[in-house]
């Protein structure tokens, strides 16, 4: 059977686009790994209706709402291929299905690539931090931390100073220049040359961080911009253009969400910067109205 569209990656941006084909009774089949950005953390916020829900449930929610449309299929898989074809498109999933669409949308969102330092995977999303609007007020007023992984870090930290006191670790790294140390004196932001060893602390806390030369700095939460890389090659294998974004490679789209390939629309953080879990659902709403409209006034060969 050919759907009208195949949606990979079911969470905020790919279910939002979903809800609209469905809601335009429109077959949309929704492949999904199970795995969202997001899934380290206990709870999501800054998300209207939402603030404080664990993002499992969120998602959940919404996938169990759009199963109540007739013209839904949702699939737990990985989908690994997808080929242009002369009617649209085929995909293929690991477990050897292949699914048609006359159109496709790439919601597979990104991992971040996280410093290899000892203590800081695991306290991701609980006291190692990406985004002060995510997760910032919980922390309020406490001793903050940001490390330095990027040139934008200092930029980061003299934000985060707005949350509490902040040292920038730049974990043996060169010093900001003197116009970014005078910024960062004015924000009261201290700064910390010297390597990091690891980071301590009970369970997911965060208590300290150990330098390499012994020296224990007391600090409850650590802010980080990490690198990113996008969970499929699926872009690629379309020759969707891609564009180096400030963290990695997002997937160049319009501002219809459609990428450069005709059909293909993109969502959610694979698709833009900065991310955040509404803004790939607002993303996740272009990309699928755009998508339905497309099959009415632009329709593919048949
Ligand atoms: C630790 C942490 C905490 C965060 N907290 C917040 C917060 O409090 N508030 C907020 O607004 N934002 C938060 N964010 C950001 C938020 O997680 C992302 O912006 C949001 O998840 C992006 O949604 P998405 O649908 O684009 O991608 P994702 O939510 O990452 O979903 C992508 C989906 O695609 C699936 N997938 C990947 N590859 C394939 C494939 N080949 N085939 C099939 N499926 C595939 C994945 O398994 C996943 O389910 C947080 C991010 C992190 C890292």
């Amino acid at each position: 059977m050919r759907n009208d569209a195949v949606v990979i990656g079911g969470s905020f941006a790919g279910l939002s686009a979903a809800l609209q084909l469905a809601r335009a009774r429109r077959s949309v089949c929704v492949i999904d790994a199970g795995a969202p950005r997001n899934r380290f953390a206990d709870a999501s916020h800054g998300i209207l209706g939402h603030d404080g829900k664990s993002p499992q449930t969120m998602v959940a929610e919404a996938r169990a709402q759009l199963q109540r449309y007739p013209t839904v299929q949702m699939l737990e898989g990985v989908a690994t291929s997808a080929e242009a074809m002369a009617d649209g498109f085929e995909v293929g999933l690991a477990d050897g299905i292949s699914l048609h669409a006359a159109r496709l949308v790439l919601a597979f969102g990104i991992s971040d690539v996280l410093p290899e330092i000892p203590g800081l995977a695991g306290r991701w999303g609980k006291s190692v931090l990406h985004c002060p609007y995510c997760h910032g007020f919980e922390y309020g007023g406490r001793r903050l931390g940001v490390l330095q992984t990027m040139p934008v870090s200092a930029h980061q930290a003299l934000l985060i100073a707005d949350w509490g006191p902040t040292t920038l670790f730049l974990n043996g790294a060169d010093m900001p220049d003197a116009t970014m140390q005078l910024q960062l004196a004015r924000r009261g932001v201290a700064i910390e040359p010297r390597p990091i060893a690891g980071l301590c602390g009970e369970d997911a806390a965060l208590s300290s961080l150990t330098l390499a030369d012994g020296h224990e700095v007391p600090i409850d939460a650590l802010y980080l911009a990490p690198r990113s890389r996008l969970n499929s090659p699926i872009a690629a294998q379309l020759g969707c253009v891609l564009d180096d974004g400030p963290f990695g490679a997002i997937i160049r789209t319009d501002a219809a969400k459609l990428t450069s390939v005709p059909g293909v629309y993109a969502a959610g953080d694979a698709a833009r910067a900065p991310h955040n879990a509404s803004w790939a659902a607002a993303d996740g709403v272009t990309a699928g109205i755009s998508l339905h409209q497309s099959l009415v006034f632009e329709p593919l060969p048949a």
